[in-house]
């Protein structure tokens, strides 16, 4: 049996390293991607993932002789980016992140860079952070979702962020429809549809504040309409996200309705 942790070449230009931090969170565990193009001598890592020794030696092993320039983070979550300073320092890299530290080198909406020989383009994809990015590889028809949409399964909104979430849904939407039609996602599997993916899961968000907005009119608490709504999540962590999640959507529906009636304040 191989190991699931072994190297996987997914396109020519983009390779994929799991990281060995399943959980109810992580899925299999992180999605560390490698990105470079086969006559590069460079290489740039996206989501190194946890510091785990492990993983390090085998993201240095995958790069069979290349020099690693970059280091990109799509979210500064522990999970994606725990391993980036001890993988800058082993490698000599430059560490990339929309909330960058000293040494570090802050990106935003818009940028236009070249990873490894392979042009990319910055995306803000706000909803799981404030400050997720995606990272879309135009020429290969990527975008890389970081946990803003994962390969199966539903994301925790931010607090306050699920107005943002449903915007940044419909953008993946529009970015696969204009050619970058795959997702490679922060955890979970490749997501041969995007577009597809981010529809469904943009009208399963649309449903369930749709649920909730029911709810709460009839009179109901947040914990009444997390018990009903969420009957099926049974892991206590997930459980608190999903009461996180109904709180978010009150919120959003408050902001809304006050957005409306406010008028001039309208987003
Ligand atoms: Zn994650």
């Amino acid at each position: 049996m191989t190991s699931p942790y072994q190297v996987r070449q997914i396109t020519p230009n983009v390779a994929l390293l799991l990281a060995p931090n399943p959980s109810p969170w992580t899925l299999e565990g992180t999605n560390t991607w490698i990105v470079g193009t086969p006559g590069s001598g460079e290489r740039a890592v996206i989501d190194p993932g946890p510091a785990d020794e492990g993983h390090l030696d085998r993201i240095m092993a995958a790069l069979g002789g290349r020099t690693l320039t970059q280091i990109w983070l799509t979210h500064s979550h522990g999970d994606h980016a725990e391993a980036a300073a001890p993988l800058a320092e082993r490698s000599g890299a430059t560490v990339y992140t929309s909330r960058a530290r000293e040494g570090q080198v802050r990106v935003a909406e818009g940028e236009r860079h070249v990873l490894g020989g392979v042009p990319m383009l910055v995306h803000a994809i706000p909803g799981h952070t404030v400050d997720s990015l995606g990272f879309e590889l135009e020429e290969d028809g990527i975008v890389f979702t970081g946990d803003t949409l994962l390969g199966r399964g539903s994301t925790a909104v931010g607090m306050g962020l699920m107005g943002d979430m449903l915007t940044t849904l419909a953008r993946l939407e529009r970015l696969a429809a204009a050619g970058s039609g795959r997702g490679f996602p922060g955890h979970g599997e490749i997501l041969e549809d995007l577009g597809a993916a981010a529809a469904s899961r943009l009208a399963s968000r649309r449903r369930r504040i749709a649920d909730v907005e029911g709810r709460a009119r009839a009179g109901a608490s947040v914990d009444a309409i997390t018990d009903e709504l969420y009957a099926h999540v049974a892991d206590p962590s997930l459980r608190m996200a999903a009461r996180h999640t109904v709180v978010s959507i009150l919120k959003y529906l408050d902001a809304r309705e006050h957005g409306e009636s406010a008028g001039a304040h309208g987003r």
